[in-house]
């Protein structure tokens, strides 16, 4: 599928912000992966798609996810909206007609990351956090530089910050949030 079918489609599918948002971290996902050496067509496909299932209502994601046979842990059947990126992936493949395994698990792991990510699923979990769009939240301007002069501190330092938030707003931390963590803060400058 071009971009522009996936556009008009996508558009569709999510509002106008949340529309916005995909463009910003196409962009600059396109602009990590120039800096970093990765395929910056994959980027920008995976940045584009990464939040196509977010505009589903909480339940529908939940019910769709079991319909799809997602594996769906604990923590996301409490928090159906964290699914939106397991589910992002499935339409990505499905309904926008992406086969690119690299592009789907960059889709797929894009909110909690994971252990041993590739260069292109470091980028997309990045590049949702900084694009321009976004909030100027706690260390914004730091976490922007490093994610162009050092990716590894720049995931870390966002897990940290997304796992502080978490532990003051809700009782259940995300466990592979936290995995992740734990796999960088332990693998960092290897
Ligand atoms: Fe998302
Ligand atoms: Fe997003």
């Amino acid at each position: 599928m071009n971009r522009e079918k996936i556009i008009s489609r996508l558009k569709t599918k999510i509002n106008d912000k949340r529309f916005e948002h995909s463009l910003g971290v196409e962009y600059t996902a396109a602009c990590m992966a120039m800096v970093h050496g990765a395929d910056v067509e994959k980027a920008r496909l995976a940045g584009l798609l990464h939040d196509c299932a977010k505009g589903l209502p909480t339940k529908e994601k939940l019910e769709k996810a079991r319909r799809h046979g997602l594996a769906i842990s604990k923590y996301e059947e409490k928090n159906p909206d964290m699914l939106h990126a397991k589910l992002g992936a499935h339409y990505a493949r499905y309904k926008y007609d992406v086969t690119d395994q690299e592009v789907l698990d960059a889709i797929c792991y894009h909110t909690t990351g994971r252990p041993n990510m590739s260069l292109l699923e470091k980028i997309i979990f990045v590049a949702d956090y900084i694009e321009p769009n976004r909030k100027m939240i706690r260390d914004m301007e730091q976490i922007r530089v490093e994610a162009f002069t050092d990716l590894d501190k720049c995931v870390v330092h966002i897990l940290k910050n997304t796992l502080v938030y978490l532990s003051d707003t809700v009782d259940d931390m995300d466990y592979m949030t936290q995995m992740t963590y734990n796999y960088y803060v332990t693998n960092q400058g290897e």
